[in-house]
């Protein structure tokens, strides 16, 4: 199946690899010369621009920065440039409208476009282990997802165009809020004395039980493969995660959702970026509640 990738970045190049590594045909294109490279030796094809990308490919995917850059590379070339049959898949995280309206114009094309955001992170890209949310009309999911499965651990269709931004954003908020509750739990804990080990072993097995604390805890020590013992490197970025939420408030106001608590959790997370956290995992921000940036240095 031969595949045009386009936006070979963090997420991108591992993507792209396990494609490759699948045996499909995959001919990759980014505005990096140096992401161009990097796919050569992970066993892709490059073209020298993203219509030649497109041309005769069956699937076309990209995986780019924001709704800005979906946008432009999908009306300028992906919609116009590509086969007749081919199916356009856009991987990045964008707000719902951009992804419905971009549904809407590769339909009136005559193109099957899906909207199929990602979790799972530079790890899951890398291992082709990510969990896809996708957007897409019925008939056409099977197509889809055989187009995604070398990248995929799960790939669950989410209803109809755009639904799978969606799913992502309301996913991602849950995710941002039962963080800041569980980093407040440790930071309380502390000021009370209690032992942090034996309160990770006390709510992991009570009702405060959640994958913020299980799979992700904060606090070093609980859980080895979380990122808080590596100095809050080597996870879900701060600036990443301000990014899915300031799409959920935006989604939220404009739908007339109550989200006061996903309000809540972006002003902090924006914040800890505003002081220069932006890059460390979101779960860093358990040093601000504790008020212990000082052991970010
Ligand atoms: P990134 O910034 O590392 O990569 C984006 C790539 O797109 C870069 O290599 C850039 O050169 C390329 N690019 C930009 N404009 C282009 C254009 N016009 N044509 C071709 N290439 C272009 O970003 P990332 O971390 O790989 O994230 C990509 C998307 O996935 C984002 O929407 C992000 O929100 C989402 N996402 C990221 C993660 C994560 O952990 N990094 C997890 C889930 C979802």
């Amino acid at each position: 199946m031969r595949t045009a990738f386009i936006g070979l970045g963090n997420m991108g190049s591992g993507m792209a690899a396990a494609l490759a590594r699948a045996g499909r045909e995959v001919v990759a294109f980014d505005i990096s010369a140096e992401a161009l490279e990097q796919a050569r030796a992970a066993g892709c094809e490059t073209a020298a621009s993203a219509a030649a990308a497109v041309a005769g490919a069956e699937v076309v995917i990209t995986m780019l920065p924001a709704a800005r850059h979906v946008s432009q590379v999908w009306r300028e070339t992906v919609i116009p440039a590509s086969r007749p049959d081919a199916l356009l898949i856009d991987c990045s995280t964008i707000d719902v409208d951009t992804a419905r309206s971009l549904g809407e114009a590769a339909l009136a094309a005559g193109r099957v476009a899906a909207d199929a955001p990602v979790s799972g992170g530079i790890a899951g890209a890398r291992d082709g282990t990510l969990a896809f949310m996708v957007g897409c009309p019925e008939d056409q999911f099977a197509r889809i997802e055989a187009a995604i499965s070398p990248m995929a651990r799960t790939v669950i269709r989410a209803g109809e165009s755009g639904a799978g931004q969606a799913a992502k954003i309301c996913n991602n908020m849950i995710l941002g809020v039962s963080m800041l509750g569980v980093c407040e739990a440790f930071a309380l804990a502390e000021k009370l004395s209690l032992d942090p080990e034996r309160f990770f072993e006390i709510a992991s097995k009570s009702s405060g039980q959640c994958w913020s604390l299980t799979s992700y805890c904060p606090w070093p020590g609980p859980v080895p493969s979380a990122p808080s013992n590596r100095d809050y490197h080597g996870g879900f970025l701060t600036s990443l995660m301000a990014k899915d939420l300031r799409l959920a408030q935006e989604a939220a106001s404009r739908s007339g959702a109550a989200t006061p608590l996903g309000a809540q959790a972006l002003a902090l997370y924006a914040l800890f970026e505003g002081l220069g956290y932006g890059q460390r995992d979101f779960s860093a921000v358990l040093q601000l509640l504790r008020g212990r940036l000082v052991d970010l240095a």
